[in-house]
C-alpha cells in the first residue's frame, strides 16, 4: 500500500503503550503502525520527537452567549485555530440553552456557527437551563439519539441553575436515555449570601470573587450532586473541580464504588487566589468559577491527576476580553458580581500540563495522554475514533518537540482574548506539527487548514454513563411495592 502520509521514527505514545516506529495514514485514518513502513506520498521525519494523539478538549466555551448576554471573544474559527496550535484536534464545546429557548433551535444555531469556521473536528454538549416538560419529554431524548449524549447543568448562577428537583428530573432522564450529566457544583445561596455582604460593605474588587465562591460552597454542592446521582443510580461528572475539600468528596464517592467522575483545568494547577489580588481591576483577568484556591489546593489537584480521581483535564476556555465587551461590562465601575467569569486556556492546556506534569515527573507520558485525549473520547462516546493512535482510528496526531522552550505571551497565542493569565511563563515542550484526519493543520508555526474544514462528530451513548444497577435499597423496595420503577 502507498500511504498518503507516513510519520517516521518518532516515539509513539498512547494511554497504554509507547514505542519507536512509523505511523502510516491513508484516507484520513491510521492504516499501519510499525517500523520501516513502505512508501508514502508525503513523509514526516519525527526522529527525536513524540507522536501523541491529538488532544480532545471536552470543556470549552466557543461563540457562546453567557447567561448575562455577553458573547465570547472566540468564534469557531479562532477557537479551533488556537486549539490546533496547542496540539488539540477535537473540541467539545456547548450548545447552550437559555431559559425560554427550544434546545432543538439552540443546536441548529450552534451548527450554523461552527460548520463554516471550524478547522478541527467538534462535537457538542448541551447546556440545559430550562428542563420543561417539552425539553425533558421530547427534545432531549431525541437529541441524545442524534449524537448529543452529554449535557451540563448548573447548581449556581441565577439564570442557569436548576433546583434539586430539576436536577433529579434531569438525572433520571440521563439514566433512562444513557446520557452523561456534567455538573457545575457550587452552592448558589452561600455565594449569594457572601457576595451581598461583601458588596454592602463596599468590597467590589475582583479578589472578593474568590471570597464569595467559598471552598465550602463547592464541596457542599459536590456532596449534594453525588447524593442526587446516587439516589437515581446514575453516573455523574463533576466538572472544573478546584477545592481540596471537593476532591475529597469525589475520592470518597469513588472509593464507595460510585461512578462519579472528576474534571479539572489548568487554572487550578497554575493560578491561586493571590493572582486575583491585584490593584484595580487587573485581578479580573484571573477570575473564573470556581476560583483558583491556594498552594495546598494545587497540590491536591496534582495528586488527583496522578492517582486517578480526575479522568479528564480540560481547558474550560471561557474567552472574555478585558474590556467592556467582555470582562468589564460597567468599565472601571464593574464589581466582582458583574464581571464575566472565565479564563482563556484552549491553546496552553496541553503544553502547560506537559511541561509541569510530564517534565517535572508528576505524570507519566501515558497518563498525560489519558488525561488530555483518550479519557475525553471515552467519557463522551468518541472512542476509538478519537483519542488514541490505533489502526482504524482517525489520524489525529500531534508531533511534539519535548525540548522546545516557549515563553507564553498573549501575542503568540491564536485566540482573540488579548491577554493570557500565564503571561511570561517559560515552559518546555510544544507540539510542532498537528494533524487532523490526516490533514496537516499546523506545521512549523503556520496554519494550513481552511475555514470550515473540521467536521461535526455525533457522539455515541458513552459506556461511562452506564448505571451501576444498584438503586438505593429503600427505592428498590418501594419500586417493588408500587409495582413499577420509580424513575
Ligand atoms: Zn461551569
Amino acid at each position: 500500500m502507498t500511504f498518503d502520509l507516513a510519520i517516521r521514527g518518532g516515539t509513539v505514545v498512547t494511554a497504554d503503550q509507547s514505542f519507536v516506529g512509523d505511523v502510516g495514514v491513508k484516507d484520513g485514518r491510521i492504516a499501519a503502525l510499525e517500523p520501516g513502513l513502505g512508501p508514502a506520498a508525503r513523509d514526516i521525519d519525527a526522529g527525536g520527537r513524540l507522536v501523541l494523539p491529538g488532544g480532545v478538549d471536552s470543556h470549552c466555551h466557543v461563540e457562546q452567549e453567557s447567561s448575562m448576554g455577553v458573547m465570547c471573544a472566540d468564534d469557531f474559527y479562532s477557537a479551533t485555530v488556537s486549539a490546533a496550535f496547542g496540539g488539540t484536534t477535537t473540541i467539545i464545546p456547548f450548545a447552550a440553552q437559555h431559559r425560554g429557548q427550544s434546545l432543538r433551535e439552540v443546536v441548529k444555531v450552534y451548527h450554523e456557527r461552527a460548520a463554516p469556521k471550524a478547522v478541527i473536528d467538534y462535537a457538542f454538549h448541551l447546556i440545559v437551563s430550562d428542563p420543561t416538560e417539552q425539553v425533558l419529554g421530547q427534545e432531549l431524548p431525541a437529541l441524545i439519539r442524534d449524537g448529543y449524549t452529554s449535557f451540563k447543568v448548573y447548581m449556581t448562577y441565577d439564570k442557569l441553575r436548576l433546583s434539586d428537583t430539576q436536577m433529579l428530573d434531569v438525572l433520571a432522564l440521563a439514566r433512562r436515555e444513557g446520557a452523561l450529566v456534567m455538573v457545575h457544583a457550587e452552592n448558589h445561596e452561600i455565594i449569594q449570601w457572601l457576595a451581598k455582604r461583601l458588596l454592602e460593605q463596599g468590597h467590589g474588587a475582583p479578589k472578593y470573587h474568590a471570597v464569595s465562591h467559598a471552598r465550602l460552597a463547592e464541596s457542599e454542592a459536590t456532596s449534594r450532586a453525588v447524593v442526587l446521582a446516587e439516589l437515581i443510580d446514575v453516573p455523574l461528572l463533576i466538572v472544573h473541580v478546584s477545592a481540596a475539600e471537593a476532591i475529597e468528596v469525589i475520592r470518597t464517592a469513588q472509593g464507595r464504588g460510585l461512578r462519579i467522575y472528576g474534571e479539572t483545568c489548568p487554572q487550578y494547577l497554575f493560578l491561586t487566589a493571590d493572582d486575583i489580588d491585584l490593584p484595580g481591576l487587573e485581578g479580573a483577568k484571573y477570575c473564573c468559577s470556581p476560583p483558583p484556591r491556594d498552594a495546598a489546593a494545587q497540590e491536591a489537584v496534582w495528586r488527583g491527576l496522578a492517582d486517578g480521581v480526575f479522568q479528564v483535564f480540560s481547558s474550560d476556555h471561557a474567552p472574555y476580553r478585558f474590556d467592556e465587551s467582555g470582562k468589564l461590562p460597567k468599565g472601571a465601575k464593574t464589581t466582582f458580581k458583574e464581571m464575566a467569569n472565565g479564563v482563556p486556556g484552549i491553546e496552553i492546556r496541553l503544553p502547560m500540563l506537559f511541561s509541569e506534569g510530564v517534565g517535572k515527573r508528576r505524570l507519566s507520558l501515558s497518563r498525560f495522554v489519558a488525561l488530555t485525549a483518550e479519557n475525553h473520547a471515552k467519557m463522551y462516546g468518541l472512542f476509538p475514533r478519537k483519542g488514541t493512535i490505533a489502526v482504524g482510528s482517525d489520524a489525529d496526531l500531534a508531533i511534539w518537540d519535548p525540548e522546545r522552550e516557549v515563553t507564553i505571551s498573549a501575542s503568540m497565542l491564536h485566540d482573540r482574548v488579548g491577554y493570557t493569565p500565564y503571561e511570561g511563563r517559560t515552559i518546555t515542550g510544544w507540539p510542532t506539527t498537528v494533524i487532523s484526519r490526516g490533514r496537516i493543520v499546523v506545521d512549523g508555526g503556520v496554519l494550513h487548514a481552511g475555514r470550515g474544514s473540521g467536521s461535526f462528530l455525533p457522539c455515541a451513548k458513552p459506556e461511562t454513563a452506564r448505571p451501576l444497577g444498584r438503586p438505593v435499597p429503600e427505592l428498590a423496595l418501594m419500586s417493588r411495592v408500587v409495582g413499577q420503577p420509580l424513575f
